[in-house]
């Protein structure tokens, strides 16, 4: 969906459909400059890394594995829990490849940080991330994100796979909702 089916629900919109494809182009050709002649399995994590991971993906030229993950953090709320599930395991082993872990977004940090320890514990020979949008308490932990769409206010968003209770996944811009909301 677009903003203009977004009816009174979108307060405003922060990034542009072709912001984000243009943004995803530079980080594609940087992961690929990177990563000449190694062999480099994505891993997704679901469910909000859907958009970006479908358009990275897309946009790079050669054959790359793709792998998910699925965790558990924030519910269905806005907050984060600080407790990470792990929902979905990936389907293979990761041991002396290079895992790029593709985000949606890096908030406090606590979901990425948790997820790199977890992954670097299985061996692998590296393991990086490539976020689409990263917020200002992410600064805070130290945690190295190595390829960075955008650094965004401290509001919560929706759109492009990231989810309200679960809505607004397939809007195709980022955005902030309106009050109305989250109050009704
Ligand atoms: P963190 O652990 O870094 O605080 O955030 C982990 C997860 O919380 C993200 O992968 C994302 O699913 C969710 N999250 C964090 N900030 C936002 C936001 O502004 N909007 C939405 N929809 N989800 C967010
Ligand atoms: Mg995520
Ligand atoms: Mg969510």
């Amino acid at each position: 969906m677009d903003a203009s089916d977004m009816g009174t629900d979108l307060e405003k919109v922060l990034l542009t459909e072709e912001q984000i494809q243009n943004r995803l182009n530079e980080l594609a050709e940087q992961i690929e400059t990177d990563y000449a002649g190694q062999d480099v399995l994505l891993v997704g994590v679901l469910k909000g890394a859907i958009m970006v991971m479908a358009d990275l993906s897309r946009t790079l030229h050669r054959s790359y594995e793709t792998d998910w993950m699925a965790v558990s953090s924030y519910g269905s709320g806005t907050k984060s829990s600080g407790v990470v599930r792990i929902l979905k395991d990936l389907d293979r082993d990761i041991s002396g490849r290079h895992v790029l872990i593709v985000e949606d977004i890096v908030d406090s940090g606590l979901t990425l940080s948790w997820l790199i320890a977890n992954l670097s514990s299985r061996g692998p020979a590296s393991v990086e991330v490539c976020t689409l949008l990263r917020k200002p308490d992410a600064m805070k932990v130290d945690l190295k994100v190595r390829y960075v769409g955008f650094d965004i206010p401290n509001e919560f968003v929706v759109g492009y796979g990231l989810d309200y209770a679960e809505q607004y996944r397939n809007l195709r811009v980022v955005g902030t909702l309106a009050e109305h909301v989250y109050s009704s």
